[in-house]
């Protein structure tokens, strides 16, 4: 009787099979592998999901970008839900181990950097003299006169000249881009997601519905098809080359990770630094963003360029290195901890803009079976969670429950 019943159920689900392509293995098409395979309604022996990456899961921004998450970013239709989603996760999958999901403080802080001669430590007893300057009762006076909370004490006191507060530990927290994305794309596996590399180069439609997307396999080159009856595009800045009349633009940044010379309190910070003249090619102020991380690593990252357009694919993308150097020499200029640090990584990665400002775009197209995550501009890390789950229920339950997101509707972008 249960063997019938489980049939007949089957049998009905199968008449419903869906064939669903995922174009792009960055955390929204990673986060959104996760949520359409953990649905109740996904049966591996019935339906197909597959996810498309063309380099590498991660390969771009989803691997490079700090990693904040805030309940006072925007849009403020998908926030709340995302940041929410963002714990459920960790706590589920052991977040805290796994992507170094964390709560921290986040503050703006504003700093005159030192010259290179004058923060430069040239011997091991000048570092020592330093590090215990940083704890003299002078220096303990200019930070508190600057508002700089008692633990946040990486920054020269005599650099900073005010902190102001943007979030705590119930409104602020953050996660390891890279390890947050490669364990969504890894727990989809797990249920049941076929990855495939490879460069989707068109979606092909039959009667106004997409039925399948074709692509040149990494591994090969040759060009081959997969069904499909659903295709979500989610290739970040490369939405467009596969899409055209997708509105998406792309806006190179660089970023550095340093292992601090001891470990840092937890504090994700916006700051403002005058720059003396020596340290300076650029610009006389210049805004790094710095995030401690919990494995002793600190992340940086620099304003964005224009100057060279989007390659073809992640593993193109040109690091300037010496634009690298400017965040090293600034993050420096007011941080011993950092100038006497070891640089682990000096990387660059394209952000997905949408062209007519707002966004991102999630949901349907005019196609039919043809839907879209892209264009989350400097907030891809903290979104992602809302846009696989509400793309998932688009796919299965045919309407959104999670969120309101009708701002975002992708038919009013283009
Ligand atoms: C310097 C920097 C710092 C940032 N910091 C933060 C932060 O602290 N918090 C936050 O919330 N956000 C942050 N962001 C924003 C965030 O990184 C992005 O919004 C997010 O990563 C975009 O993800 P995505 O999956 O849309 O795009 P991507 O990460 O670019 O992924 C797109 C994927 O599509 C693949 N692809 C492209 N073309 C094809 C094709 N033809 N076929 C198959 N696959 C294809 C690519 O290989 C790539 O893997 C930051 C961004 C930058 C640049």
């Amino acid at each position: 009787m249960l063997r019938s019943t489980s049939l007949l159920s089957r049998m009905a689900a199968t008449d419903q099979k869906k064939n669903i392509v995922i174009i792009g293995g960055g955390i929204i098409g990673s986060t959104t592998a996760y949520f359409l395979s953990h649905h109740e309604k996904f049966d591996k022996e019935v339906h197909n999901i597959t996810l498309l990456e063309a380099t590498k899961i991660a390969g771009g921004a989803s691997g490079k970008a700090g990693g904040l998450l805030a309940l006072w970013a925007y849009p403020s239709c998908i926030v709340p839900l995302s940041y929410r989603l963002h714990k459920e996760l960790a706590d589920k999958h052991g977040g805290a181990e796994r992507w170094g999901y964390r709560a921290v403080h986040c503050g703006q802080l504003d700093a005159r950097g030192r010259a290179p001669s004058n923060s430069k430590s040239t011997s091991n007893s000048n570092k020592n003299s330093v590090s215990l300057q940083k704890r003299s009762e002078k220096a303990i006076g200019l930070l508190r006169a600057a508002g700089v909370p008692k633990d946040l004490d990486w920054f020269a006191a005599e650099s900073i000249s005010s902190y102001d507060e943007m979030g705590d530990l119930s409104t602020t927290a953050q996660v390891h881009p890279y390890q947050f994305t490669t364990s969504m794309a890894s727990l989809a596996e797990e249920q049941g997601v076929e990855i495939i590399f490879g460069s989707a180069t068109s979606i092909n439609q039959k009667d106004g519905a997409v039925n399948s997307v074709t692509y040149n396999s990494k591994e090969t080159g040759e060009s081959k098809q997969i069904e499909a009856d659903t295709v979500i595009l989610t290739a970040g800045p490369w939405t467009r080359t596969i899409w055209p009349t997708a509105p998406i633009s792309a806006l190179r940044a660089h970023s550095v990770t340093i292992r601090p010379s001891r470990p840092v309190s937890a504090y994700a910070l916006f700051t403002s630094i005058e720059i003396p003249k020596p340290v300076s090619r650029r610009s006389k102020t210049a805004t790094p963003e710095i995030y401690a991380r919990p494995n002793n690593e600190v992340y940086a990252c620099g304003e964005g360029d224009t100057l060279i357009p989007l390659p073809s694919s992640t593993d193109l993308v040109q690091v300037d290195q010496s634009r690298c150097q400017d965040i090293i020499e600034q993050v420096g200029s007011i941080s011993d901890e950092l100038r006497d640090g070891e640089v682990t990584a000096r990387q660059a990665c394209y952000l997905p803009n949408v062209s007519l400002g707002g966004g991102p775009m999630i949901g349907e197209t005019g196609g039919k079976g043809l839907l879209i995550g892209a264009g989350h501009t400097c907030w891809g890390i903290q979104n992602a969670p809302g846009t696989g789950k509400v793309l998932s229920e688009m796919v299965w339950e045919g309407k959104v429950k999670s969120a309101n997101l009708s701002s975002l509707d992708p038919r009013k972008f283009m």
